[in-house]
């Protein structure tokens, strides 16, 4: 065990948490961290069977509740029963999410309201139950899951990047004040993470656009091979352990993150005139394309 391992078990053994969206991805990679550094844990997700498989697996220290965290009432009972069932809370992790895109002429409201409900709703749910409870103990770590996506510009997902631009602000806002309560604050920005998320941007039971976004091109393409979870994972609890306001990574989204920081305009600029020439590139295609042969695809600026 490497010095960091210690202190970082050290930071979490004996701890309380509540993991949302912990049944996949980054929230089961994140539970099964916890838990391995000695953390109690209440995986809760939508999809109760998935969680109850993985807090199974990873034995009597953890436990799986069906939650569906856009039902604030709901959110409000896991939180304050994990609370009074083991004496205290420590740590929240609102990581719970769905994917969301499209051309923005063709996404319907409905589209734009599943994602707000999901992506945004379900972190203040999350925030206005655990926080007055972590006020009140004096103490307590609230970790929200935003994306680099809501740090950079993010063509294609809009109602995704402006619900994760929300959980940002909403979470630096909120680290400030908490500081002086003894209340810690930190936010998740990843990048392209190898986990079922990328394979879906249309919310299920919600009318997706007339042109489906492939998200995992989109971001290969952009910023390079999906990264682990399990490494993602890590990563947010070192930085945890830290105390760090935005925890982003890998390096390509901490490399996109500073140039867009340095450069907002530049940046701006070459990502509308990549999306014109694919747009041109796209035209010059569709003249070759024999009458009545249908839509030329997916629209993946390169
Ligand atoms: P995932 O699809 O593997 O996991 C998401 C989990 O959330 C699933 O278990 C799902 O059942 C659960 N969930 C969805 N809606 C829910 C609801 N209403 N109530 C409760 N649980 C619900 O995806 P992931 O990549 O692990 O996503 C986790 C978080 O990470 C999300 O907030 C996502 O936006 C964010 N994120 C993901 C990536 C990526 O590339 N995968 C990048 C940046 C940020």
């Amino acid at each position: 065990m490497t010095t960091d391992s210690v202190s970082t078990r050290r930071h979490f053994e004996g701890q309380v948490a509540v993991v949302t969206g912990a049944a996949s991805g980054i929230g089961k990679a994140l539970a099964t961290a916890l838990v391995g550094h000695g953390a109690v844990v209440v995986l809760a997700d939508i999809d109760a069977v998935g969680a109850k498989a993985v807090a199974e697996a990873l034995g009597h220290h953890s436990e799986a509740v069906a939650l569906d965290v856009t039902d604030a009432p709901a959110v409000r009972r896991v939180i304050e029963g994990t609370a009074e069932t083991h004496g205290r809370l420590d740590f929240v992790f609102n990581n719970a999410g769905i994917g969301a895109g499209g051309p923005v002429e063709e996404l319907s409201l409905e589209l734009w309201d599943k994602t707000i409900d999901v992506d945004l709703r379900s972190v203040i749910y999350g925030v206005a139950a655990a926080y007055p409870l972590m006020v009140r103990q004096g103490s307590g770590h609230i970790v929200n899951t935003a994306s680099l996506a809501g740090l950079v510009p993010s063509p294609l997902l809009t109602p995704y990047a402006a619900a994760k631009a929300a959980v940002v602000g909403l979470s630096t806002s909120l680290r400030v004040e908490a500081a002086a309560k003894g209340v810690r604050v930190s936010v998740v920005c990843p990048g392209p993470i190898e986990t079922p998320l990328l394979n879906q941007t249309n919310p299920p039971g919600v009318a997706g656009p007339a042109t489906p976004v492939n998200a995992r091109k989109l971001l290969t393409n952009a910023l390079g091979a999906p990264y682990p979870p399990e490494d993602l994972a890590a990563d947010v609890l070192e930085g945890v352990v830290e105390n760090r306001a935005l925890i982003v990574a890998p390096k390509s989204a901490r490399d996109a993150w500073a140039f867009f920081s340095a450069h907002p305009e530049e940046m701006l600029e070459a990502m509308a005139q990549k999306a014109i020439a694919s747009r041109d590139r796209r035209a010059v295609r569709d003249t070759d394309v024999p009458e009545g042969s249908g839509s030329p695809g997916a629209v993946t600026p390169k």
